[in-house]
């Protein structure tokens, strides 16, 4: 599919097109501007004065502190925040002038999501799922994403905002977590889409995979033994994306990619049980529902 076709299946909401022109123009600004709506697994792309320094403090339901992050600013003022799955109710922004004085404080109200869960009972595997040298080749790969995700560009990249990076429907959403003989395991990471309906899951295999915003290849390696095939892309100011499974893997770390730049192909390469294409979308340490930048889409019919 062309640039120009993508497009025109996914025109923008006219708020985010208003926006968008605003970010892109550089208009002076007066003040902050918040774009989204702070609720569990999503993110706030904002803007501010600029030379201004800005702080994310997150809050449980007590009003404790939770965590405190310095958000990351662009020349132009522009930054993005992003909140967990399981963030408690409160957040604050706090924005100050390059003097240092305090000049804003924006109190968030963190919308709870609720989550999928689903518990089953399976036979207890005794044995350890992993051999030694799985073990080995794991610690091996931790290293690889540890230096890739050691640079992070200050450029707000992510205005270009997102779409898709793949055809096809959602098989399993961000956040939902099996309960396993009453033990949880650690929920979704990411969303996964396979072959859309219609196509058989083999023939998925080979589909084309897009970069879904600009940013800086960080990482472009096959086999991994969780990911298989795995691109990372900064997509500046510490917002990650994560793109699994691949069958090929069409990028070079370093490359800077557009929006809707091809960088590999669909695959059921790493720890997977078919065809399918896992984006993990990750602001610092939190994992992001990539679903909340990108046009609603269906889930597959089992
Ligand atoms: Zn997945």
């Amino acid at each position: 599919m062309t640039d120009a076709a993508r497009r025109a299946i996914r025109p923008r909401p006219l708020l985010l097109t208003v926006l968008l022109a605003l970010f892109a123009a550089g208009a002076g600004a007066q003040g902050t501007v918040l774009d989204g709506t702070p609720r569990q697994g999503s993110l706030l792309f904002g803007r501010t004065d600029p030379g201004s320094t800005a702080v994310l403090i997150s809050l449980d339901e007590a009003g404790q502190e939770t965590a405190r992050y310095e958000v990351m600013l662009d020349d132009g003022g522009r930054f993005v925040v992003g909140f967990d799955r399981d963030h408690g109710p409160g957040a604050q922004l706090r924005i100050a002038r390059p003097d240092g004085e305090l000049a804003e404080t924006i109190t968030l109200n963190v919308v709870a999501h609720g989550w999928r869960e689903s518990s089953i009972t399976v036979a207890e595997r005794k044995a350890n799922p992993y051999q030694p040298e799985d073990l080995e080749k794991i610690a091996v790969d931790r290293e690889l994403k540890d230096a890739a995700r050691a640079v992070r560009s200050e450029e707000a990249m992510w205005v270009s905002r997102f779409e898709w990076p793949v055809e096809g429907c959602i098989s399993s959403p961000f956040g939902s977590r099996r309960i396993v003989n009453g033990t949880p395991r650690r929920p979704h990471s990411g969303v996964d889409v396979a072959a859309p309906d219609g196509m058989s899951p083999m023939n998925y295999i080979g589909t084309t995979v897009y970069a879904p915003a600009d940013g800086i290849v960080r990482l472009a390696r096959e086999g991994l033994f969780f990911e298989g095939g795995l691109v990372l892309i900064d997509h500046g100011q510490s917002l990650e994306s994560a793109l699994m499974h691949l069958s090929s893997v069409d990028v070079a770390a370093g490359t800077r990619v557009r929006m809707g730049d091809p960088i590999g192909k669909v695959g059921m390469s790493g720890r997977v049980t078919g065809p399918h294409l896992h984006w993990s979308l990750k602001w610092r340490d939190r994992l992001l529902d990539a679903t909340t930048v990108v046009d609603p889409r269906g889930r597959c019919t089992d």
